[in-house]
């Protein structure tokens, strides 16, 4: 893939980017290390103060961060600004917490004293998505590098803007030249970084295939990597909901980031008590959405990132239809310049179809009739992917059922799934492992040490 903006509404190829040669590389890589060995010794109050620094460049230009998130993929103006100004609340923080996150933590035992201490690796490599292209990078950043890690960031080849701009916004907030550097390198350039003795853990975002090539050539160098891969998050709506609201925030949760998250809701099981109640008003909201130009402040809905995307999205409903899916509303593509999809709801969806089986990554939903809380699980739970999940009931008993039985890494009772610096993130099954975020999230690129003092 070309490292290239291309703008998604226009398919109009805006700039490209010669990749870093092997030597640009072994250099940059190179100047992370050097800057580790310094870097690691700064203190918490240090590196919170940049990071703090960090917090304020990215609110105060929000704007154009906001225009360059848009050029690059698509998605709205509006929510490309609360994107950066997410970004800044990850660095707070993060810049607020890490020190009592990393503090030295006694562990009474028959030693003088023993206790666990948390000391920074070196080199993290970062793998990122396109899709929330400046949030996946800084839920990375601000707690790697509060840890005293350092980082290099290998983004997706349709964000090389993006990526350069948040390298920039580190340098800016005053972090150490190296402790932060963008490669600008093609997925085949990985594995030779990756397998660089200097580089002692990845994290990757992103599909399947990607982390499972990353996964697998780290673990032949015995390097620790974290996985946030794809997503099939159900949304279960029993009797004693609150349908409407239910309803309205379906379609938001479904559309998010023009229907690109990978915990957007992408199942919704609704119990047939309330069936074609949600239904009525869930496809009446879906297709009310303003599809069209994202930097236009009345839109909610922009092109898919790039005409791939849009092609294989095509291909998932037109098979699923082909099978008996039924259409209430969309199911095709906007005609005319861009990425543009309807928002799209299918019923009636054959077990062997894609939008089954596959992760959807688009404005389309599936809806699915249960006749009872067992049902809903067994259906819920019967994909690949375990990440996000939410249900929707005031039952306490059926409360507790979702939260004990639910196959995901995060269930959302009420409400749907969204990310929060404050929470673990991340999922089980092969939605990959590990957790980004909240306490759990910054220890994952961490030498959790054992110090035993004889009495
Ligand atoms: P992708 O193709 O896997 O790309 C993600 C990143 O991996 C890009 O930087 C890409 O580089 C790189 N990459 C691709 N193949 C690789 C390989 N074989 N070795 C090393 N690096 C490789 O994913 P995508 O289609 O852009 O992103 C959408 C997917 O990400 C969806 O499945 C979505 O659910 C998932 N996602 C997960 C989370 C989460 O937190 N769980 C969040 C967001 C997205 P190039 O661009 O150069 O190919």
């Amino acid at each position: 893939m070309p490292i290239a903006t291309i703008d998604p509404s226009t398919n109009v190829l805006l700039k490209t980017f010669a990749p870093h040669s092997p030597a640009e590389v072994a250099s940059k890589i190179e100047h992370a290390d050097a800057a580790f060995r310094a870097y690691r010794n700064t203190s918490f109050a240090e590196r919170s103060r940049w990071m703090m620094r960090a917090a304020e460049i990215l609110e105060s230009e929000k704007a154009e961060l906001g225009r360059l998130m848009t050029t690059e993929m698509g998605k709205t103006l509006r929510s490309a600004s609360e994107e950066a100004l997410k970004c800044a609340w990850a660095c707070r923080y993060y810049a607020e917490h890490a020190a009592a996150f990393l503090a030295d933590a006694d562990v009474p035992t028959s030693a003088g004293k023993s206790f666990i201490s948390y000391q920074s690796l070196g080199i993290v490599l970062a793998v990122m998505p396109w899709n929330f292209p400046f949030w996946q990078v800084f839920r990375f950043i601000a707690p790697s590098l509060m840890a005293g890690n350092v980082g290099l960031l290998k983004h997706a080849s349709n964000v090389p803007q993006c990526a350069l701009a948040i390298e920039s916004i580190v340098r800016r907030a005053g972090f150490p030249e190296g402790v932060f550097q963008t490669l600008l390198i093609g997925s085949d350039a990985v594995e030779g970084v990756l397998t660089d003795p200097r580089i002692k853990a990845a994290t990757l975002t992103g599909s399947e295939p990607a982390g499972m090539s990353v996964a697998s050539i780290a673990g032949r160098s015995i390097k620790k990597t974290l996985l946030e891969l794809g997503g099939s998050d159900p949304f279960i709506v029993m009797p004693s909901a609150d349908v409407a609201e239910a309803a309205s925030v379906a379609a938001k949760a479904r559309c998010v980031n023009n229907g690109q998250s990978c915990v957007a809701a992408k199942r919704f099981i609704i119990h047939e008590e309330v069936y074609e109640r949600f239904a009525s008003r869930f496809t009446q909201a879906m297709g009310a959405l303003v599809v069209g130009d994202p930097m236009q402040e009345r839109t909610d809905v922009g092109p898919l990132a790039t005409a791939d995307l849009l092609g294989e999205l095509v291909r998932q409903v037109e098979a699923s239809v082909a099978l008996g899916a039924k259409v209430l509303t969309g199911g095709k593509r906007v005609n005319g310049p861009g990425n543009f999809y309807m928002p799209t709801v299918l019923a009636d969806i054959p077990k062997n179809s894609p939008a089954y089986r596959e992760e959807i990554f688009g404005p389309v939903a599936m809806l699915f009739k249960v006749k009872d809380i067992d049902e809903a699980i067994r259906l819920a739970n019967d994909t690949p992917f375990g990440l996000g999940s939410c249900a929707w009931t005031r039952d306490g008993s059926e409360q507790q059922r979702f939260i004990a039985e639910l196959e995901a890494g995060m269930v959302f009772l009420n409400s749907m799934v969204v990310s929060d610096p404050r929470l673990p993130f991340g999922g089980v099954k092969r939605s990959g492992y590990g957790r980004e975020l909240g306490e759990v999230g910054i220890r994952e690129f961490v030498n959790i040490k054992t110090v035993w003092i004889k009495a």
